[in-house]
């Protein structure tokens, strides 16, 4: 294989021109001229529509229903929430002028989109019939000070959805932040094949504006964590500044209590660099635009025979529902192609030349593990579907081990600041509850909570030695 097509960086020598390699050369993203922002190419882009397909089904079976809303939000707005505007404003896209007028009120690029969503809110409902309330949006969203552009994990504009919902109670919409976030952890786990740790974030490390966020982090091969997706009870903060109220049933007017909650395109950034190999993309079957490529092996003389068996057993894979390509091209070796949807990580390869005619088989190639085995024609209909789940679950399983065999735990601040050093991974402390804590632990370790577990064994606090319960500590993206 020549470089130029291939991964030239080893997975464990570079990891981050590693990634930035096989994120350019699988086809999935590009950066843009303008700083900081990106393209999604359509292979990536299929991937986003598998994540969001898999994501709006569970959302919607939970009565969910999507809507839209403006890109764009008076400055003021971002103004009635204090805590939130604070964690905001340094990182806003403002717009000033229209057409060749300055406008008489800045506006906003969303950087999330609270608080115009709730100014609507606040004239959509009137009594407690309106509730609960429970609307999706799926946009993209501005944060600028993006120091460094990392595809899919760190750019100026994301795709994701943003749910917002509002309830009567707060006990109901304690139970839609916790419903969500097992929403969420199906997407990451039974579809991604990505583990991740639930659990509440510090009050440090909350959404901006909420009253507690609840989190999934992720674990990646270079030992640092990745927040996954958040789901946050808002409390009634919003309700109370946008004037959100209704009227129960017995006449009262109350303030509502609301939720919100998101999952990115920053996933497709982790399902890179946790399956990925030194070939390139290893995709999970269920979020792969192409589960089998059918790569015919041929001559000038057995062409068309070849060419023939490959179609009808690429119409029969169709048939059971399974996303097909054939590689029918001119001009390209086997071996090149190969190579080629290695790196774009397509789970199954099936390879057909005349021998093969003559034994009424085919050669299947799992990407995984890269084994290789003849499977009559006859039974590829029950062999593919089961190789399929079975590459599902055999990546799940190996990221599931990596999580288990590094996160560590840590009964001091020196021994916390031995393991994110030198072993990297989850490091599982106590402590205290205290801010000045958490912030002496970031000093000294450069580690933050990550999250802290819902049912937390106790522990000691490692910097005060105070009692407390135990949070995951990791350095993070
Ligand atoms: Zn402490």
């Amino acid at each position: 294989m020549s470089d130029q097509q291939g991964i030239t960086v080893p997975k464990g020598k570079d990891f981050s021109e590693w990634y930035n390699e096989v994120t350019l050369k699988a086809g999935l993203a590009d950066f843009s001229s303008v700083k900081g922002f990106m393209f999604i190419k359509p292979y990536g882009y299929g991937i986003w529509e598998l994540i969001q397909a898999a994501l709006d089904s569970l959302l919607k079976a939970q009565g969910h229903q999507n809507a839209y809303s403006p890109a764009l939000i008076p400055e003021r707005f971002l103004q009635r929430e204090q805590e939130h505007v604070e964690g905001f404003s340094p990182e806003l896209f403002v717009v000033t002028q229209a057409g060749t007028q300055p406008l008489e009120e800045r506006l906003i690029l969303r950087p999330t989109s609270e608080t115009v969503v709730y100014d609507a809110y606040a004239k959509w409902i009137r009594s407690w019939r309106d509730l609960p309330l429970l609307y999706n949006y799926w946009n993209s969203v501005f944060r600028a000070e993006i120091k460094m552009t990392k595809l899919f994990l760190r750019t100026c504009e994301f795709l994701w959805q943003e749910g917002h919902t509002v309830h009567a109670t707060e006990g109901e919409a304690d139970r839609e932040v916790r419903s969500i976030l097992e929403s969420y952890r199906t997407l990451m786990e039974d579809y991604l094949a990505i583990p991740v740790l639930t659990g509440r974030k510090s009050d440090k490390e909350k959404f901006a504006g909420a009253v507690y966020t609840t989190t999934l982090e992720a674990l990646m091969p270079d030992g640092k964590a990745l927040q996954m997706g958040t789901s946050h009870q808002l409390g009634q903060n919003f309700a109370k500044a946008f004037g959100i109220t209704f009227l129960d049933q017995a006449q009262k007017r109350q303030h509502a209590w609301q939720t919100s909650w998101g999952v990115s395109t920053r996933t497709i950034g982790a399902v890179i660099m946790v399956h990925g190999d030194d070939r390139g993309l290893v995709l999970p079957p269920r979020i792969a635009p192409i589960q089998v490529v059918v790569v015919p092996i041929f001559q000038d003389a057995s062409k068309d025979s070849v060419l023939k068996e490959a179609k009808h057993l690429q119409g029969k894979l169709e048939k059971l529902g399974i996303r097909v390509q054939l590689d029918d091209r001119e001009g390209y070796s086997p071996g090149w192609k190969f190579n080629e949807w290695e790196l774009k990580g397509v789970p199954v390869r099936l390879e057909i030349g005349p021998k093969d005619l003559e034994q009424q088989q085919a050669i299947l190639v799992r990407r995984d593990s890269m084994q290789k085995q003849p499977v009559k024609w006859d039974a590829l209909g029950t062999v593919v579907p089961a190789l399929l789940e079975d590459i599902q679950a055999a990546l799940f399983r190996k990221a599931t081990s990596f999580l288990e065999a590094n996160t560590r735990p840590a009964a001091t601040l020196k021994e916390l600041g031995r393991l994110a050093e030198k072993e990297k991974g989850f490091i599982l402390a106590g402590w205290c509850g205290n801010k000045a804590c958490e912030e002496q632990v970031k000093d000294q370790t450069g580690t933050d909570i990550r999250v802290i577990p819902f049912q937390p064994p106790a522990g000691a606090c490692v910097v005060c030695g105070n009692s407390g319960q135990q949070a995951c500590f990791a350095r993070a993206y």
